[in-house]
C-alpha cells in the first residue's frame, strides 16, 4: 500500500485556513483530515469526530498523561488542542495523505518531527487589519475572542519563515490553485 505522506496547514486563526483545507478535501487527491482533539466548546455547525474530538480540559489532560498526542499546545489560554498519534496511524493506514489543520508551534513541531516527509504550508492573510475583518464577518467568536485572536497573530506572523511554502490568501480562488499545485506537486514527488 502507498505510504500516506503529511501535509501541515499553519496561520493566525482568520487566514483562511479551514477554507482552503475543506477545499483541498473535495478535490480526489487522497487527502483525510487529521481530527484534532480540543477543549474549546463547538462553534456554528461543528461536529464531533468530524471536526474535531471535543474533550472536557479533563479527559484532555488524561490524554496528555497516557502519551496519546504527537504534539499539543494550549493555543489560547485554558485552551487546549493537540493531535493524536491514532489519527496518523488511522490515515496512512488507508494508503492516504494526511492534512494538519495545527498553530504555527504545532506546525513547526510536526514538520521537525517529519522532515521531508511532511510539507508544511504556511498562509498568510493580506494583513493584520483583514484577518480582523475576517474574523468578525465570520460571526463565530465573541468581540473578546475576536480581539485575543488578533492580538496573537502578530507574533504568530513571525513563524512564516519556518515553513516549505507561504502561500497568501488575499484572492481566494488564486489561494486555492495555489495551495493546490503545492500538494499536488509534494504528493507526486
Ligand atoms: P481559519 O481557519 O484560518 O481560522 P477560516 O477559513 O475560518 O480561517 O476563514 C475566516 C473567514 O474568512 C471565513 O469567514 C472565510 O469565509 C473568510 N475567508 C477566507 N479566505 C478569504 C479570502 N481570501 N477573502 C475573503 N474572505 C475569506
Ligand atoms: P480554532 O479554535 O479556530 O478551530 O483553532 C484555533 C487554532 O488552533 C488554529 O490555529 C488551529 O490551527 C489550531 N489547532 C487546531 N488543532 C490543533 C492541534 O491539533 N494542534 C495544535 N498545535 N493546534 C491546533
Amino acid at each position: 500500500m502507498k505510504k500516506g505522506k503529511l501535509i501541515i496547514f499553519s496561520a493566525p486563526s482568520g487566514s483562511g485556513k479551514t477554507t482552503i483545507v475543506k477545499h483541498l478535501l473535495s478535490q480526489d487527491l487522497g487527502l483525510e483530515f487529521s481530527i484534532s482533539a480540543t477543549c474549546r466548546a463547538p462553534r456554528g455547525e461543528e461536529q464531533h469526530g468530524k471536526d474535531y474530538y471535543f474533550l472536557s480540559l479533563d479527559e484532555f489532560k488524561e490524554k496528555v498523561k497516557n502519551d496519546e498526542f504527537l504534539e499539543w499546545e494550549e493555543v489560547y489560554a485554558g485552551c487546549c488542542y493537540g493531535t493524536l498519534r491514532s489519527e496518523v496511524e488511522r490515515i496512512t493506514n488507508q494508503g492516504k495523505h494526511v492534512v494538519f489543520d495545527v498553530d504555527v508551534v504545532g506546525g513547526s513541531n510536526i514538520k521537525k518531527l517529519y522532515g521531508a516527509e511532511a510539507l508544511a504550508l504556511f498562509i498568510q492573510p493580506p494583513s493584520v487589519k483583514e484577518l480582523r475583518n475576517r474574523l468578525i464577518g465570520r460571526s463565530t467568536d465573541a468581540p473578546d475572542v475576536i480581539e485575543k485572536r488578533v492580538a496573537k497573530a502578530e507574533e504568530e506572523l513571525t513563524y512564516a519563515s519556518k515553513f516549505d511554502t507561504i502561500i497568501v490568501n488575499d484572492i481566494l480562488d488564486d489561494a486555492f490553485v495555489a495551495a493546490e499545485n503545492a500538494v499536488k506537486q509534494f504528493i507526486n514527488s
